[in-house]
């Protein structure tokens, strides 16, 4: 873009200041400043009035799965659906809709929809012949029928493999739900989608995260088929979005997987892409109980039961791995949702800085949902970045029912602590995890900020000494994420960085923390307009 002059709006400069205007030339922020001092910079630039709107760094996303969130677009999508009933309603339409397709695939569906189940039987009801295989909103846990057990040659005399669970019934047979790596050996089996339809996936979700002021991404779970999207993209001059390639690191191999890790990431990183960080899920979720605890879990009337979770990993292996990875300069990032998960994720982190040294590694763990108070202060002291999924942390059904239900009261006073975190000295950055839920960052500030739902804001108050100020929610998705996204060329409206930019229609500072009333106008990425709602 040549000289574009933004004013008429507060700019946001990050901390709670702002200043009137911003001169973009070419992919650079050529000035800030008053208004006065930018004219004076380029007298003739033309001119974008704001009308009052607000000029912020483009936002960062610094934990998202756009490559799904837009297959589930082109497959059976189920999220955001009211009911089961509507579930169900949507697999029916879909399965007559398509008579060509071998397998019904999809996902979107959440547990808290379902009295009970959801189980196979209602989907052998719809579809008898065709395998099913539905994953949840979370990507943990699958919801299958009868013909893909038979397939997966899953039944009641199956055991269930080490890092995961198959649902059973009273008579012993498998409901249908199978979580972590009883999940995973239906993903092995079902076909992958076309390599085209990983491209048109990314091509959609791109436009649409730019739809929401969003100009760069850490995309949190990287194999072959995603990575090879993202280089055609690249490739063909189609990626505009800056993104961070966080590699899977398998916990089915060992060591051997390092030299793909190593190949990857010289192919994968240049131009627009960056393949130097390694993911490793270290466990899995709460609401199926496969989240690593330190005290088990309760069961449905409150009593202690000797279930504490699933660790993905050996300790001992987890800190061997991660010395290897950050010796050979990966930032490692770690999915860690249980205060034990958490816990280990550090124990690794300091036995890698022990061995190799300390370094401007930024590793980070994600999700952090229960902390256990004795690891608040080691996030600051390791250097490790908290990367936040602030939406989930109000009194949703989801939170209600499945979560804080099977908690003890001390534990549930644990949850995404994050003011704590951030006065112990902790980094923040933020992320949507989408498509487990929404991808507005707008929505997810709200959330941090005020911790009610953004569909009912008088809700009571999740833990409210744990809310955030506005200024450190925006920041922890622009500045925050682009420091997770080792991105120190923007991430701010500052004079030589790239220019990544967004304009809300008004004023953040004046909506009572309700973020979620504002609509992006404008996104710029690396100085060329990748999204506008006729502002310019
Ligand atoms: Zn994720």
């Amino acid at each position: 873009m040549s000289d574009l002059l933004l004013t008429g709006g507060p700019v946001y400069l990050g901390a709670g200041r702002t200043t009137e205007a911003v001169l973009v030339r070419d992919d650079r922020i050529a000035a800030v400043g008053t208004l006065d001092e930018v004219t004076e910079r380029a007298p003739s630039a033309p001119r974008v009035d704001v009308q009052g709107g607000m000029i912020l760094p483009a936002f960062q996303d610094a934990h998202v799965h756009p490559v799904f969130g837009g297959l589930y677009q082109l497959q059976c999508d189920l999220h955001d659906l009211p009911s089961a009933e509507s579930v169900l309603e949507t697999v029916r339409r879909y399965a007559s809709e398509h008579p060509d397709e071998d397998w019904i695939l999809g996902g979107g569906w959440e547990l808290q929809q379902f009295s009970s189940g959801p189980e196979r039987k209602q989907l052998d009801a719809i579809e008898p012949r065709r395998p099913v295989y539905l994953v949840d909103t979370n990507v943990h846990t699958a919801w299958v029928n009868s013909r893909a057990l038979e397939l997966a040659g899953i039944d009641r005399n199956t055991p269930d493999p080490a890092d995961g669970r198959i649902e059973r019934g009273a008579d012993g047979e498998p409901t249908g739900l199978l979580h972590e790596g009883a999940e995973t050996i239906m993903r092995e089996l079902a076909p992958d989608p076309l390599p085209e339809q990983y491209l048109e996936a990314l091509r959609l979700a791109q436009s649409q995260l730019h739809s929401l002021g969003i100009s760069a991404w850490n995309d949190a779970w990287i194999e072959t088929d995603i990575f090879e999207a993202y280089r055609k993209l690249e490739d063909s001059g189609e990626l505009t979005a800056r993104v961070v390639l966080s590699l899977l690191w398998d916990r089915h191999q060992g060591e051997s997987q390092l030299d793909r890790l190593l190949e990857m990431r010289k192919l994968g990183t240049g131009g627009h892409l960056d393949a130097n960080t390694a993911k490793l899920f270290l466990d899995g979720v709460i609401e199926t109980f496969t989240a690593s605890v330190l005290e088990p879990y309760l069961d449905s009337s409150g009593n202690a039961t000797d279930n504490t979770g699933i660790d993905m990993f050996d300790p001992v292996d987890l800190d061997r791995f991660s010395t290897l990875l950050d010796r050979e300069g990966f930032q490692l990032h770690f999915h860690a949702i249980g205060d034990r998960a958490v816990r280990l994720g550090l124990d690794a982190i300091a036995a890698a800085r022990a061995a190799n040294g300390a370094r401007d590694a930024r590793h980070q763990i994600a999700h952090v949902e229960l902390v256990h108070p004795e690891d608040i202060p080691r996030f600051g002291e390791l250097e490790v970045v908290v990367n936040a999924q602030p939406l989930w942390a109000q009194y949703d059904s989801a939170m209600e029912d499945l979560t804080l239900a099977y908690q003890t009261p001390e534990r549930i006073k644990t949850m995404y602590p994050f003011a704590d975190l951030l006065k112990s000295g902790a980094r923040i950055a933020m992320g949507s995890d989408w498509p487990v839920t929404t991808a507005n960052p707008l929505h997810e500030i709200e959330v941090a900020v005020r911790r009610t739902p953004v569909e009912n804001p008088g809700a009571e108050v999740f833990l409210p000494e744990q809310r955030l100020d506005l200024a450190t929610a925006i920041d922890a998705f622009t500045a925050g994420a682009a420091f997770a996204n080792r991105d120190d060329d923007s991430g701010a409206l500052r004079e030589g960085l790239r220019a990544d930019l967004a304009v809300v229609d008004r004023n953040l500072f004046e909506l009572d923390g309700r973020t979620s009333k504002a609509e992006v106008l404008l996104t710029i990425a690396s100085g060329e307009c990748v999204f506008d709602r006729g502002l310019l």
